[in-house]
């Protein structure tokens, strides 16, 4: 029969163990950085083309938004630990379980993970999209499926 092993939480460590130890490594699997705040249907559309990538999405936190990309460490081992330890970047090194998302309990003040949901709060937030490709400087803008 299979049995769901529970998840260690911080609280019930062994002495000796660490959180790493029971996690499949989730800080190794992506990357994020800040990126402008989109104020014009141009932005919007930049960003979409990030998202259109695969493995992109987008959060907002404190009034930041940041572009994530989910992409393994090339030097992640399949026992989840960090192949270059020794030499690893001085971002790992900083990193600590402290605030780590181990525990998935994140909450984002908004979080895009589709180009579609992206383009959605888009229409919501924005003036109506500017028509013409190209012409006098506006840019035409697609109508995404599902989503006008
Ligand atoms: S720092 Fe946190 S998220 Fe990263 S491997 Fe350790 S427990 Fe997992
Ligand atoms: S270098 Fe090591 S610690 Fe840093 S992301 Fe890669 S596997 Fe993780």
């Amino acid at each position: 029969m299979l049995q769901l092993q529970q998840k260690v939480s911080r609280e019930n460590l062994k002495n000796g163990e660490v959180l790493c130890d029971h996690c499949p490594a989730k800080c190794c699997r992506y990357f994020a950085l800040p990126i402008d705040t989109p104020d014009t249907w141009e932005e919007y559309d930049f960003i979409r083309w990030y998202m259109i990538h695969g493995r992109v999405s987008v959060f907002v936190e404190d009034d930041t938004w940041y572009m994530v990309v989910h992409a393994d460490c090339k030097h992640l081992g399949e026992d989840n630990r960090c192949g270059i330890y020794e030499t690893r970047p001085q971002i790992c090194r900083d990193y600590s379980t402290k605030d780590c998302e181990y525990d998935d309990d994140e909450c984002y003040e908004k979080l895009f993970e589709t180009p579609e949901q992206l383009w959605e709060y888009a229409e919501a937030v924005m003036p109506p999209k500017p028509r013409g490709l190209r012409k006098n400087g506006q840019l035409q803008l697609p109508v995404l499926a599902g989503v006008e």
